[in-house]
């Protein structure tokens, strides 16, 4: 099947299409609507085989993947997701392959909803790259800067089921709870709602993909913190109580003991779970507003004076020294 057959077949018509979507696929590029008074809010992500999911993977849950993971970026922001491209690179047009990740990606994208508005479809190892775009209202995008000493630290669900999951992949994973652990990690789902709910309480946001400690990090340094100086020079950091960390049943049946299991939910990755900063006075009202929206809510923490992530397991306090994912990282820090 040729490479417009392929479009034609499988992605023209995949995703309901938004009234804001003027033009979709099809032509040189979309044309979408940003009706007054919200503002775009814009991101974009890559998932590469072996690297951002197991080559084991169902083509439907790779779709899923790599549409959740750019909408949980969207709900970090607070906003409402509304459309997406599609880049796609194929090792061949196995249609079979095609017809899955496509039905996956259009199950999540019509649960949203959201449109598939356009994308790019080349031949070479297996990767897509999905830009998703969102509106807010202006002014009101939840940022990863405002976090204040005596913050409360939470997170939504719970932390460290994918991390988990990838870990059992090589041994034989079929204890009760290991489908549950697996679908976590193949089908993260993105915390829209819940991102909308915090949008005046928060004061600051970020989504947990690389593992709390560091994603609760870059959201201590701000926005600017890729700029090193800035990063050192912080005056925030966190004190999280390792006992409140929140885990699925599952994680609690099946996860190692001891300091492997803190490590698995500090510094796993691919939660894709919501970790925001906000006055404690606002914990209760945050609660009932996530409840609302069958999301859990946990504080795992407080936000401090000096800087750096700390972590308290009841008897000491030390600095955190588990990293997250870093891919042109020397070593994790
Ligand atoms: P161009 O050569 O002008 O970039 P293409 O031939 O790549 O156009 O694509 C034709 C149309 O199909 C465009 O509207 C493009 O956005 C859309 N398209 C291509 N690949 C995909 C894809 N994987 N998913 C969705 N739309 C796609
Ligand atoms: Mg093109």
């Amino acid at each position: 099947m040729d490479e417009f057959s392929l479009i034609r077949e499988f992605f023209l018509d995949a995703t309901p299409a938004g009234d804001d979507v003027v033009l979709g696929i099809g032509d040189d590029a979309a044309v979408l609507e940003i009706p007054a008074p919200w503002q775009l809010v814009l991101c974009v992500d890559t998932l590469v085989a072996g690297r951002h999911f197991p080559s084991s993977t169902a083509a439907a849950d790779i779709g899923w993947k790599a549409l959740a993971v750019n909408l949980s970026d969207l709900a970090a922001m607070g906003a409402m997701p509304r459309w997406f491209t599609l880049a796609l690179t194929l090792p061949e047009a196995d249609t079979d392959w095609v017809s899955a990740f496509s039905a996956g990606l259009a199950e999540l994208a019509r649960s949203v909803p959201v449109s598939l508005v356009g994308g790019d479809t080349t031949r070479g190892p297996l990767s897509m790259t999905v830009t998703a775009g969102g509106w807010i209202e202006a002014g009101k995008a939840l940022c990863r800067d405002g976090a204040q000493p005596g913050d409360a630290v939470c997170v939504t669900g719970t932390l460290g089921d994918a991390a988990l999951a990838l870990r059992r992949l090589p041994v034989d994973a079929c204890a009760v709870g290991d489908a549950a652990l697996r679908q976590r990690l193949d089908r993260p789902t993105p915390r829209i709602a819940a991102g909308r709910a915090l949008r005046r309480l928060a004061h600051a946001a970020i989504d947990v993909s690389d593992g709390l400690a560091a994603d609760l990090g870059h959201m201590l340094q701000g926005r600017r913190s890729v700029k090193g100086a800035e990063a050192l020079t912080s005056s925030r950091g966190a004190v999280i109580d390792l006992q409140r960390l929140p885990r699925s049943p599952e994680f609690a049946a099946l996860a190692p003991t001891g300091d492997a299991a803190v490590d698995l939910q500090l510094a796993g990755g691919d939660d894709y779970e919501l970790c925001f900063c906000l006055d404690p006075a606002d914990v209760a009202a945050a609660r009932e507003r996530l409840l609302m929206v069958g999301v859990p809510l946990t504080v795992v923490g407080r936000v401090i004076t000096e800087p750096g992530v700390w972590l308290d397991d009841g008897a000491s306090r030390k600095l955190c020294t588990v990293g997250g994912f870093n891919h042109f990282g020397v070593a994790s820090t």
